[in-house]
């Protein structure tokens, strides 16, 4: 088999090793250039003076996934780790795990916890070349700040006391140069003496930022004069109150890649207008001694726009916060933790990355490619019986007083996985759509006079129903084949063109299964087709069901997120906050086939 998808869906490589991206080209160049083979690595992130007398790196790239811990991982981020944990690993390299935590208002450990469960759940793994490589920006403020020392040093950062208006203002626009500070002209000694003292807290939020000194007439409104410290009285969750003044997210990130021995950092196309301002600060800090180098080098990619889903952080808050969902783990959002207790498999993500590959240009994935991807890995699972709308089927020909085995294979694809004994008795439930008194045309199963089988079981004739006073269904009557059995010589004389899944009644766990679906009804929530304003608009509202179902018994004893097909019906699995020992509750993590566009047409 050339193609190892064909096979085991997920079992190439992360970012897809069998195929090829703009990115691996720009790696494999990179690697036949010999580009890395000279760079030193002490073992630990560090300044150019830490690694220079090191051994040369023995990662042959490295590569970063940098979340800020300010909120959980969402589906976008799936394929910012898969790519970029996958790219180490297919060149024998090493991912950093990197919390971007320089934002101290927003960030929290309780991010910080389920962000690490999240990238091990996707089976990305930071433990390599004997070490754990995952970091945190904030054990780093030191070289920040002294770094921007070394800039003011240089006359190439300043103190500017403009107001934040003022600054906007004369900022210029994309047609219209800037116009120079007048705090621009500001000596080395007034520049390191003022920002000395905003270290030490003598100045209040927003009286003074440092910028960096480059040229308010650039092109790239990115380069001019950007930003580096600005002045914040706040708390921090790992560096407590020693800190008063933090690094601007695109000063600080450059350094982090260059302190980690980064080689490719790999982020999103908003980007791309940074490139500019973190090349000129790298190229800086490395003429100055400050960073080892080979420098590392930003290459962007277009962010997983999933249609139906929201991946912005504020706006999965709101839902969490307004309780429009349970939690941030609630089966219907798309984080990670949502993806993990509806039942989706990290195979299915990893599959689903390879699918829709990596490109520079920006689009949108239709959900039920992901739901496909998953659907596909879940069909590891094995099969199970489940009934989720019941009517009574009575077999009037079978004893009350007894019962009997049938035996379902577990797996129709995998003999091996052996059979399982199911009990059958004389009361039974079945789908309320099995039976129709009177059949449409072309319908196969249930109605009186027609045989069909159940399910690995006898072949029945429908004898007829019972129905309440206001005519509905109350139970149906058949009566059964004794020589019909599945598997015993003979029974395949039975030609019937039903076949209907069963539980006996006597035996049957009675369980609450929530039958999950979209969150939102429109593919572009809040701003789509039907041009709401409001996201919140744009929930489905069924995208939750609680019933009543009538599982086999087997499902009882069952482990929490352990996962089955229940035959015609869909994969379900285990929820795993709720379940209790000897009474699981299940999630249904898709249907068998893409039913969505045809029940919204
Ligand atoms: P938000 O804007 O909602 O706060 P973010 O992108 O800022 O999200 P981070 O925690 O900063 O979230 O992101 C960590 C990494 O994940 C970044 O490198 C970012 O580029 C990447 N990432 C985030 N969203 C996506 C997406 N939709 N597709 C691919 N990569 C993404
Ligand atoms: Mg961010």
């Amino acid at each position: 088999m050339s193609n190892p998808t064909e096979t085991n869906p997920a079992a190439a490589s992360t970012d897809g090793a069998h195929l090829t991206n703009f990115i691996r080209n720009i790696i494999d160049d990179d690697l036949a250039q010999y580009k890395y083979d000279s760079r030193t690595w002490s073992g630990t992130p560090g300044p150019a003076a830490a690694q220079a007398n090191a051994a040369v790196d023995p990662a042959k790239i490295r590569t970063r996934f940098p979340p800020e811990p300010n909120g959980y991982l969402h589906f976008g981020h799936a394929k910012s780790i898969l790519l970029n944990f996958g790219l180490a690993e297919t060149y024998g390299g090493v991912c950093h795990l990197r919390f971007d935590d320089t934002n101290p208002e927003k960030e929290d450990q309780e991010y910080v916890d389920s962000i690490i469960d999240s990238v091990h759940w996707l089976g990305c793994d930071y433990q390599s070349f004997g070490r754990e490589h995952l970091y945190y920006a904030s054990d780093y403020f030191d070289y920040f700040y002294a770094f921007a020392e070394t800039l003011i040093e240089h006359n190439l950062a300043y103190v500017e006391s403009q107001s934040a208006d003022e600054m906007r203002t004369n900022r210029g626009t994309l047609t219209e140069p800037g116009i120079d500070s007048p705090f621009r002209t500001r000596s080395i000694a007034e520049n390191l003496k003022l920002f000395r003292e905003m270290r030490a807290g003598h100045h209040a939020d927003g009286t003074h930022i440092l910028r960096a000194k480059i040229d308010m007439a650039s092109p790239n409104i990115n380069l001019r004069d950007p930003a580096i410290y600005r002045i914040k009285h706040a708390h921090h969750h790992r560096t407590s109150d020693k800190w008063c003044i933090y690094p601007m997210y695109a000063y600080a990130h450059p350094i982090e890649d260059a302190l980690e021995n980064i080689t490719h950092s790999i982020c999103t196309l908003e980007f791309a207008d940074q490139r500019p301002w973190y090349d000129w600060l790298l190229a800086k800090l490395a003429e100055f001694g400050a960073v080892n180098t080979p420098l590392p080098q930003q290459i962007e990619f277009s962010r997983l726009n999933l249609t139906y889903i929201i991946t912005s952080k504020r706006y999965l808050k709101q839902l969490v916060e307004q309780q429009h969902v349970d939690g941030w783990d609630d089966p219907r959002m798309p984080t990670l933790v949502g993806a993990r207790r509806r039942g989706f498999m990290p195979e299915g993500f990893k599959l689903f990355i390879q699918r829709i590959g990596v490109s520079k240009s920006d689009s949108w994935i239709d959900m039920s490619v992901l739901e496909d991807c998953q659907r596909e890995v879940l069909n590891v699972h094995q099969r199970r019986i489940a009934v989720l709308n019941p009517v009574k089927l009575i077999i009037d020909n079978y004893p009350a007083d007894i019962s009997e085995e049938c035996f379902l294979p577990n797996h129709p694809q995998q003999p091996e996985l052996g059979k399982r004994g199911v009990p059958f008795s004389r009361e039974l439930w079945i789908e309320r759509e099995d039976f129709e008194e009177t059949p449409p045309k072309g319908y196969f199963r249930l109605f009186p006079g027609n045989k069909v089988r159940l399910r690995y079981g006898f072949v029945i004739k429908c004898s007829g129903c019972d129905k309440d006073a206001a005519g509905n269904v109350t139970a149906v009557h058949a009566e059964y084949f004794p020589d019909s059995k599945s598997g015993t010589p003979g029974s395949d004389t039975y030609k019937v063109k039903g076949n209907i899944h069963w539980v006996s009644v006597k035996h049957a766990y009675a369980c609450e299964v929530r039958l999950f679906d979209r969150l939102f009804k429109v593919p572009y929530p809040g701003r789509g087709s039907e041009k709401s304003e409001n996201f919140l608009l744009d929930l489905n509202p069924d995208a939750k069901k609680i019933i009543t179902a009538h599982l086999e018994p087997s499902l009882k004893e069952v482990q929490a997120e352990a996962c089955f097909q229940f035959e015609r019906h869909g994969y379900f699995v285990a929820d795993r906050v709720d379940s209790a020992p000897g009474k699981p509750v299940f999630n249904r993590v898709v249907t068998l086939r893409d039913s969505w566009a045809s029940a919204h047409k």
